[in-house]
């Protein structure tokens, strides 16, 4: 081979390399990652070199089973740590116990979520109340638990994992569009107070992505779903994935107080 073809093909290693490992020696804290999007999130971010601290609300199992894989599987660090993100206390500590194991932290992602669909007309107030704990008031707890780590840092990524129907709106989710749309206000006002000190805030409003979220679906309201996407399919987690990893590392470093529709084109 000749010397000329030794040293491009070094260099395409070395861009391959950097391309797999955008956040290298980076670390994550993302809430509810032992199932669906948030496991997908965490997954390609230790793909790409980051140590993982993640939690869960009740999959113990399973929470112990991914940590093993991804201690396992990319040489980094990971830990998986039960916490309820609508509990303020808890999110509290948990900051403090995060970067006490892994000594610092760069990017939030606030990706626990669940929904309680009905008709405004059958929505009970515990309905709208669980909804809005765990959805939004939870992007409120754990921010305020990385905020002093972050300012003093100079440095940090939260990303907000909101809805497309958080801005569409959806009949049988004035609960979860609401909580939803509240990420988006909260996002924007927290670039606007942080970005002095180099701490973005950004939101990804997925549209249909294919999780136990939204497994339970029947497939006639599915169908109509993807007929409404450009691109004809629902998205996977590894969609949105891409988005978080954008979001957190330095490709994005100008990017802040922006919601990213990940949506197949849903919404444009
Ligand atoms: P999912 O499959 O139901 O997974 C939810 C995750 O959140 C699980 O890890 C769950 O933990 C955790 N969780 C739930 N309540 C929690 C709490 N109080 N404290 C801590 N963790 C909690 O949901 P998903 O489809 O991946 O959705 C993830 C996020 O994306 C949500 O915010 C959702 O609103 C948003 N989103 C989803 C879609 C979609 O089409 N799937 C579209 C737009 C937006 P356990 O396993 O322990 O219960």
């Amino acid at each position: 081979m000749q010397v000329g073809s030794i040293i491009s093909l070094k260099i395409a290693n070395k861009i391959l390399n950097f391309a797999a490992m955008l956040l290298k020696d980076k670390t994550v804290l993302i809430t509810g990652a032992s199932r669906g999007i948030g496991k997908g999130v965490a997954e390609l971010f230790a793909k790409n070199g980051a140590n993982i601290a993640f939690t869960y609300a009740s999959s113990v199992e399973k929470a112990a089973v991914f940590e093993k894989e991804l201690n396992a599987n990319y040489g980094i660090k990971a830990k998986g740590f039960q916490s309820n993100a609508a509990d303020f206390e808890g999110s509290q500590k948990l900051a403090e116990d995060v970067i006490a194991e892994f000594g610092t932290v760069h990017c939030l992602i606030n990706n626990a979520g669940i929904t309680r669909d009905t008709l405004m007309m059958r929505m009970s107030e515990e309905q709208w109340d669980e909804v809005m704990n765990t959805n939004l008031k939870s992007a409120f707890n754990l921010t305020k638990g990385m905020l002093r780590h972050f300012l003093g840092n100079r440095d940090g990524s939260i990303i907000n994992i909101s809805s497309i129907v958080g801005i569409t709106g959806n009949a049988g989710q004035a609960n979860y569009a609401a909580s939803k749309a509240g990420m988006i206000g909260f996002t924007k006002s927290i670039a606007k107070e942080l970005g002095a000190r180099n701490v973005r805030c950004n939101a990804i409003a997925p549209g249909f992505i294919e999780t136990e979220m939204t497994a339970n679906l029947d497939d006639e309201v599915k169908k109509s779903w993807i007929s409404t996407i450009p691109l004809k399919r629902g998205g996977s987690t590894e969609d949105v994935g891409n988005a978080c990893l954008f979001l957190a590392s330095d490709l994005s470093k100008y990017i802040t107080g922006q919601t990213l529709n990940v949506c197949g084109g849903m919404v444009m």
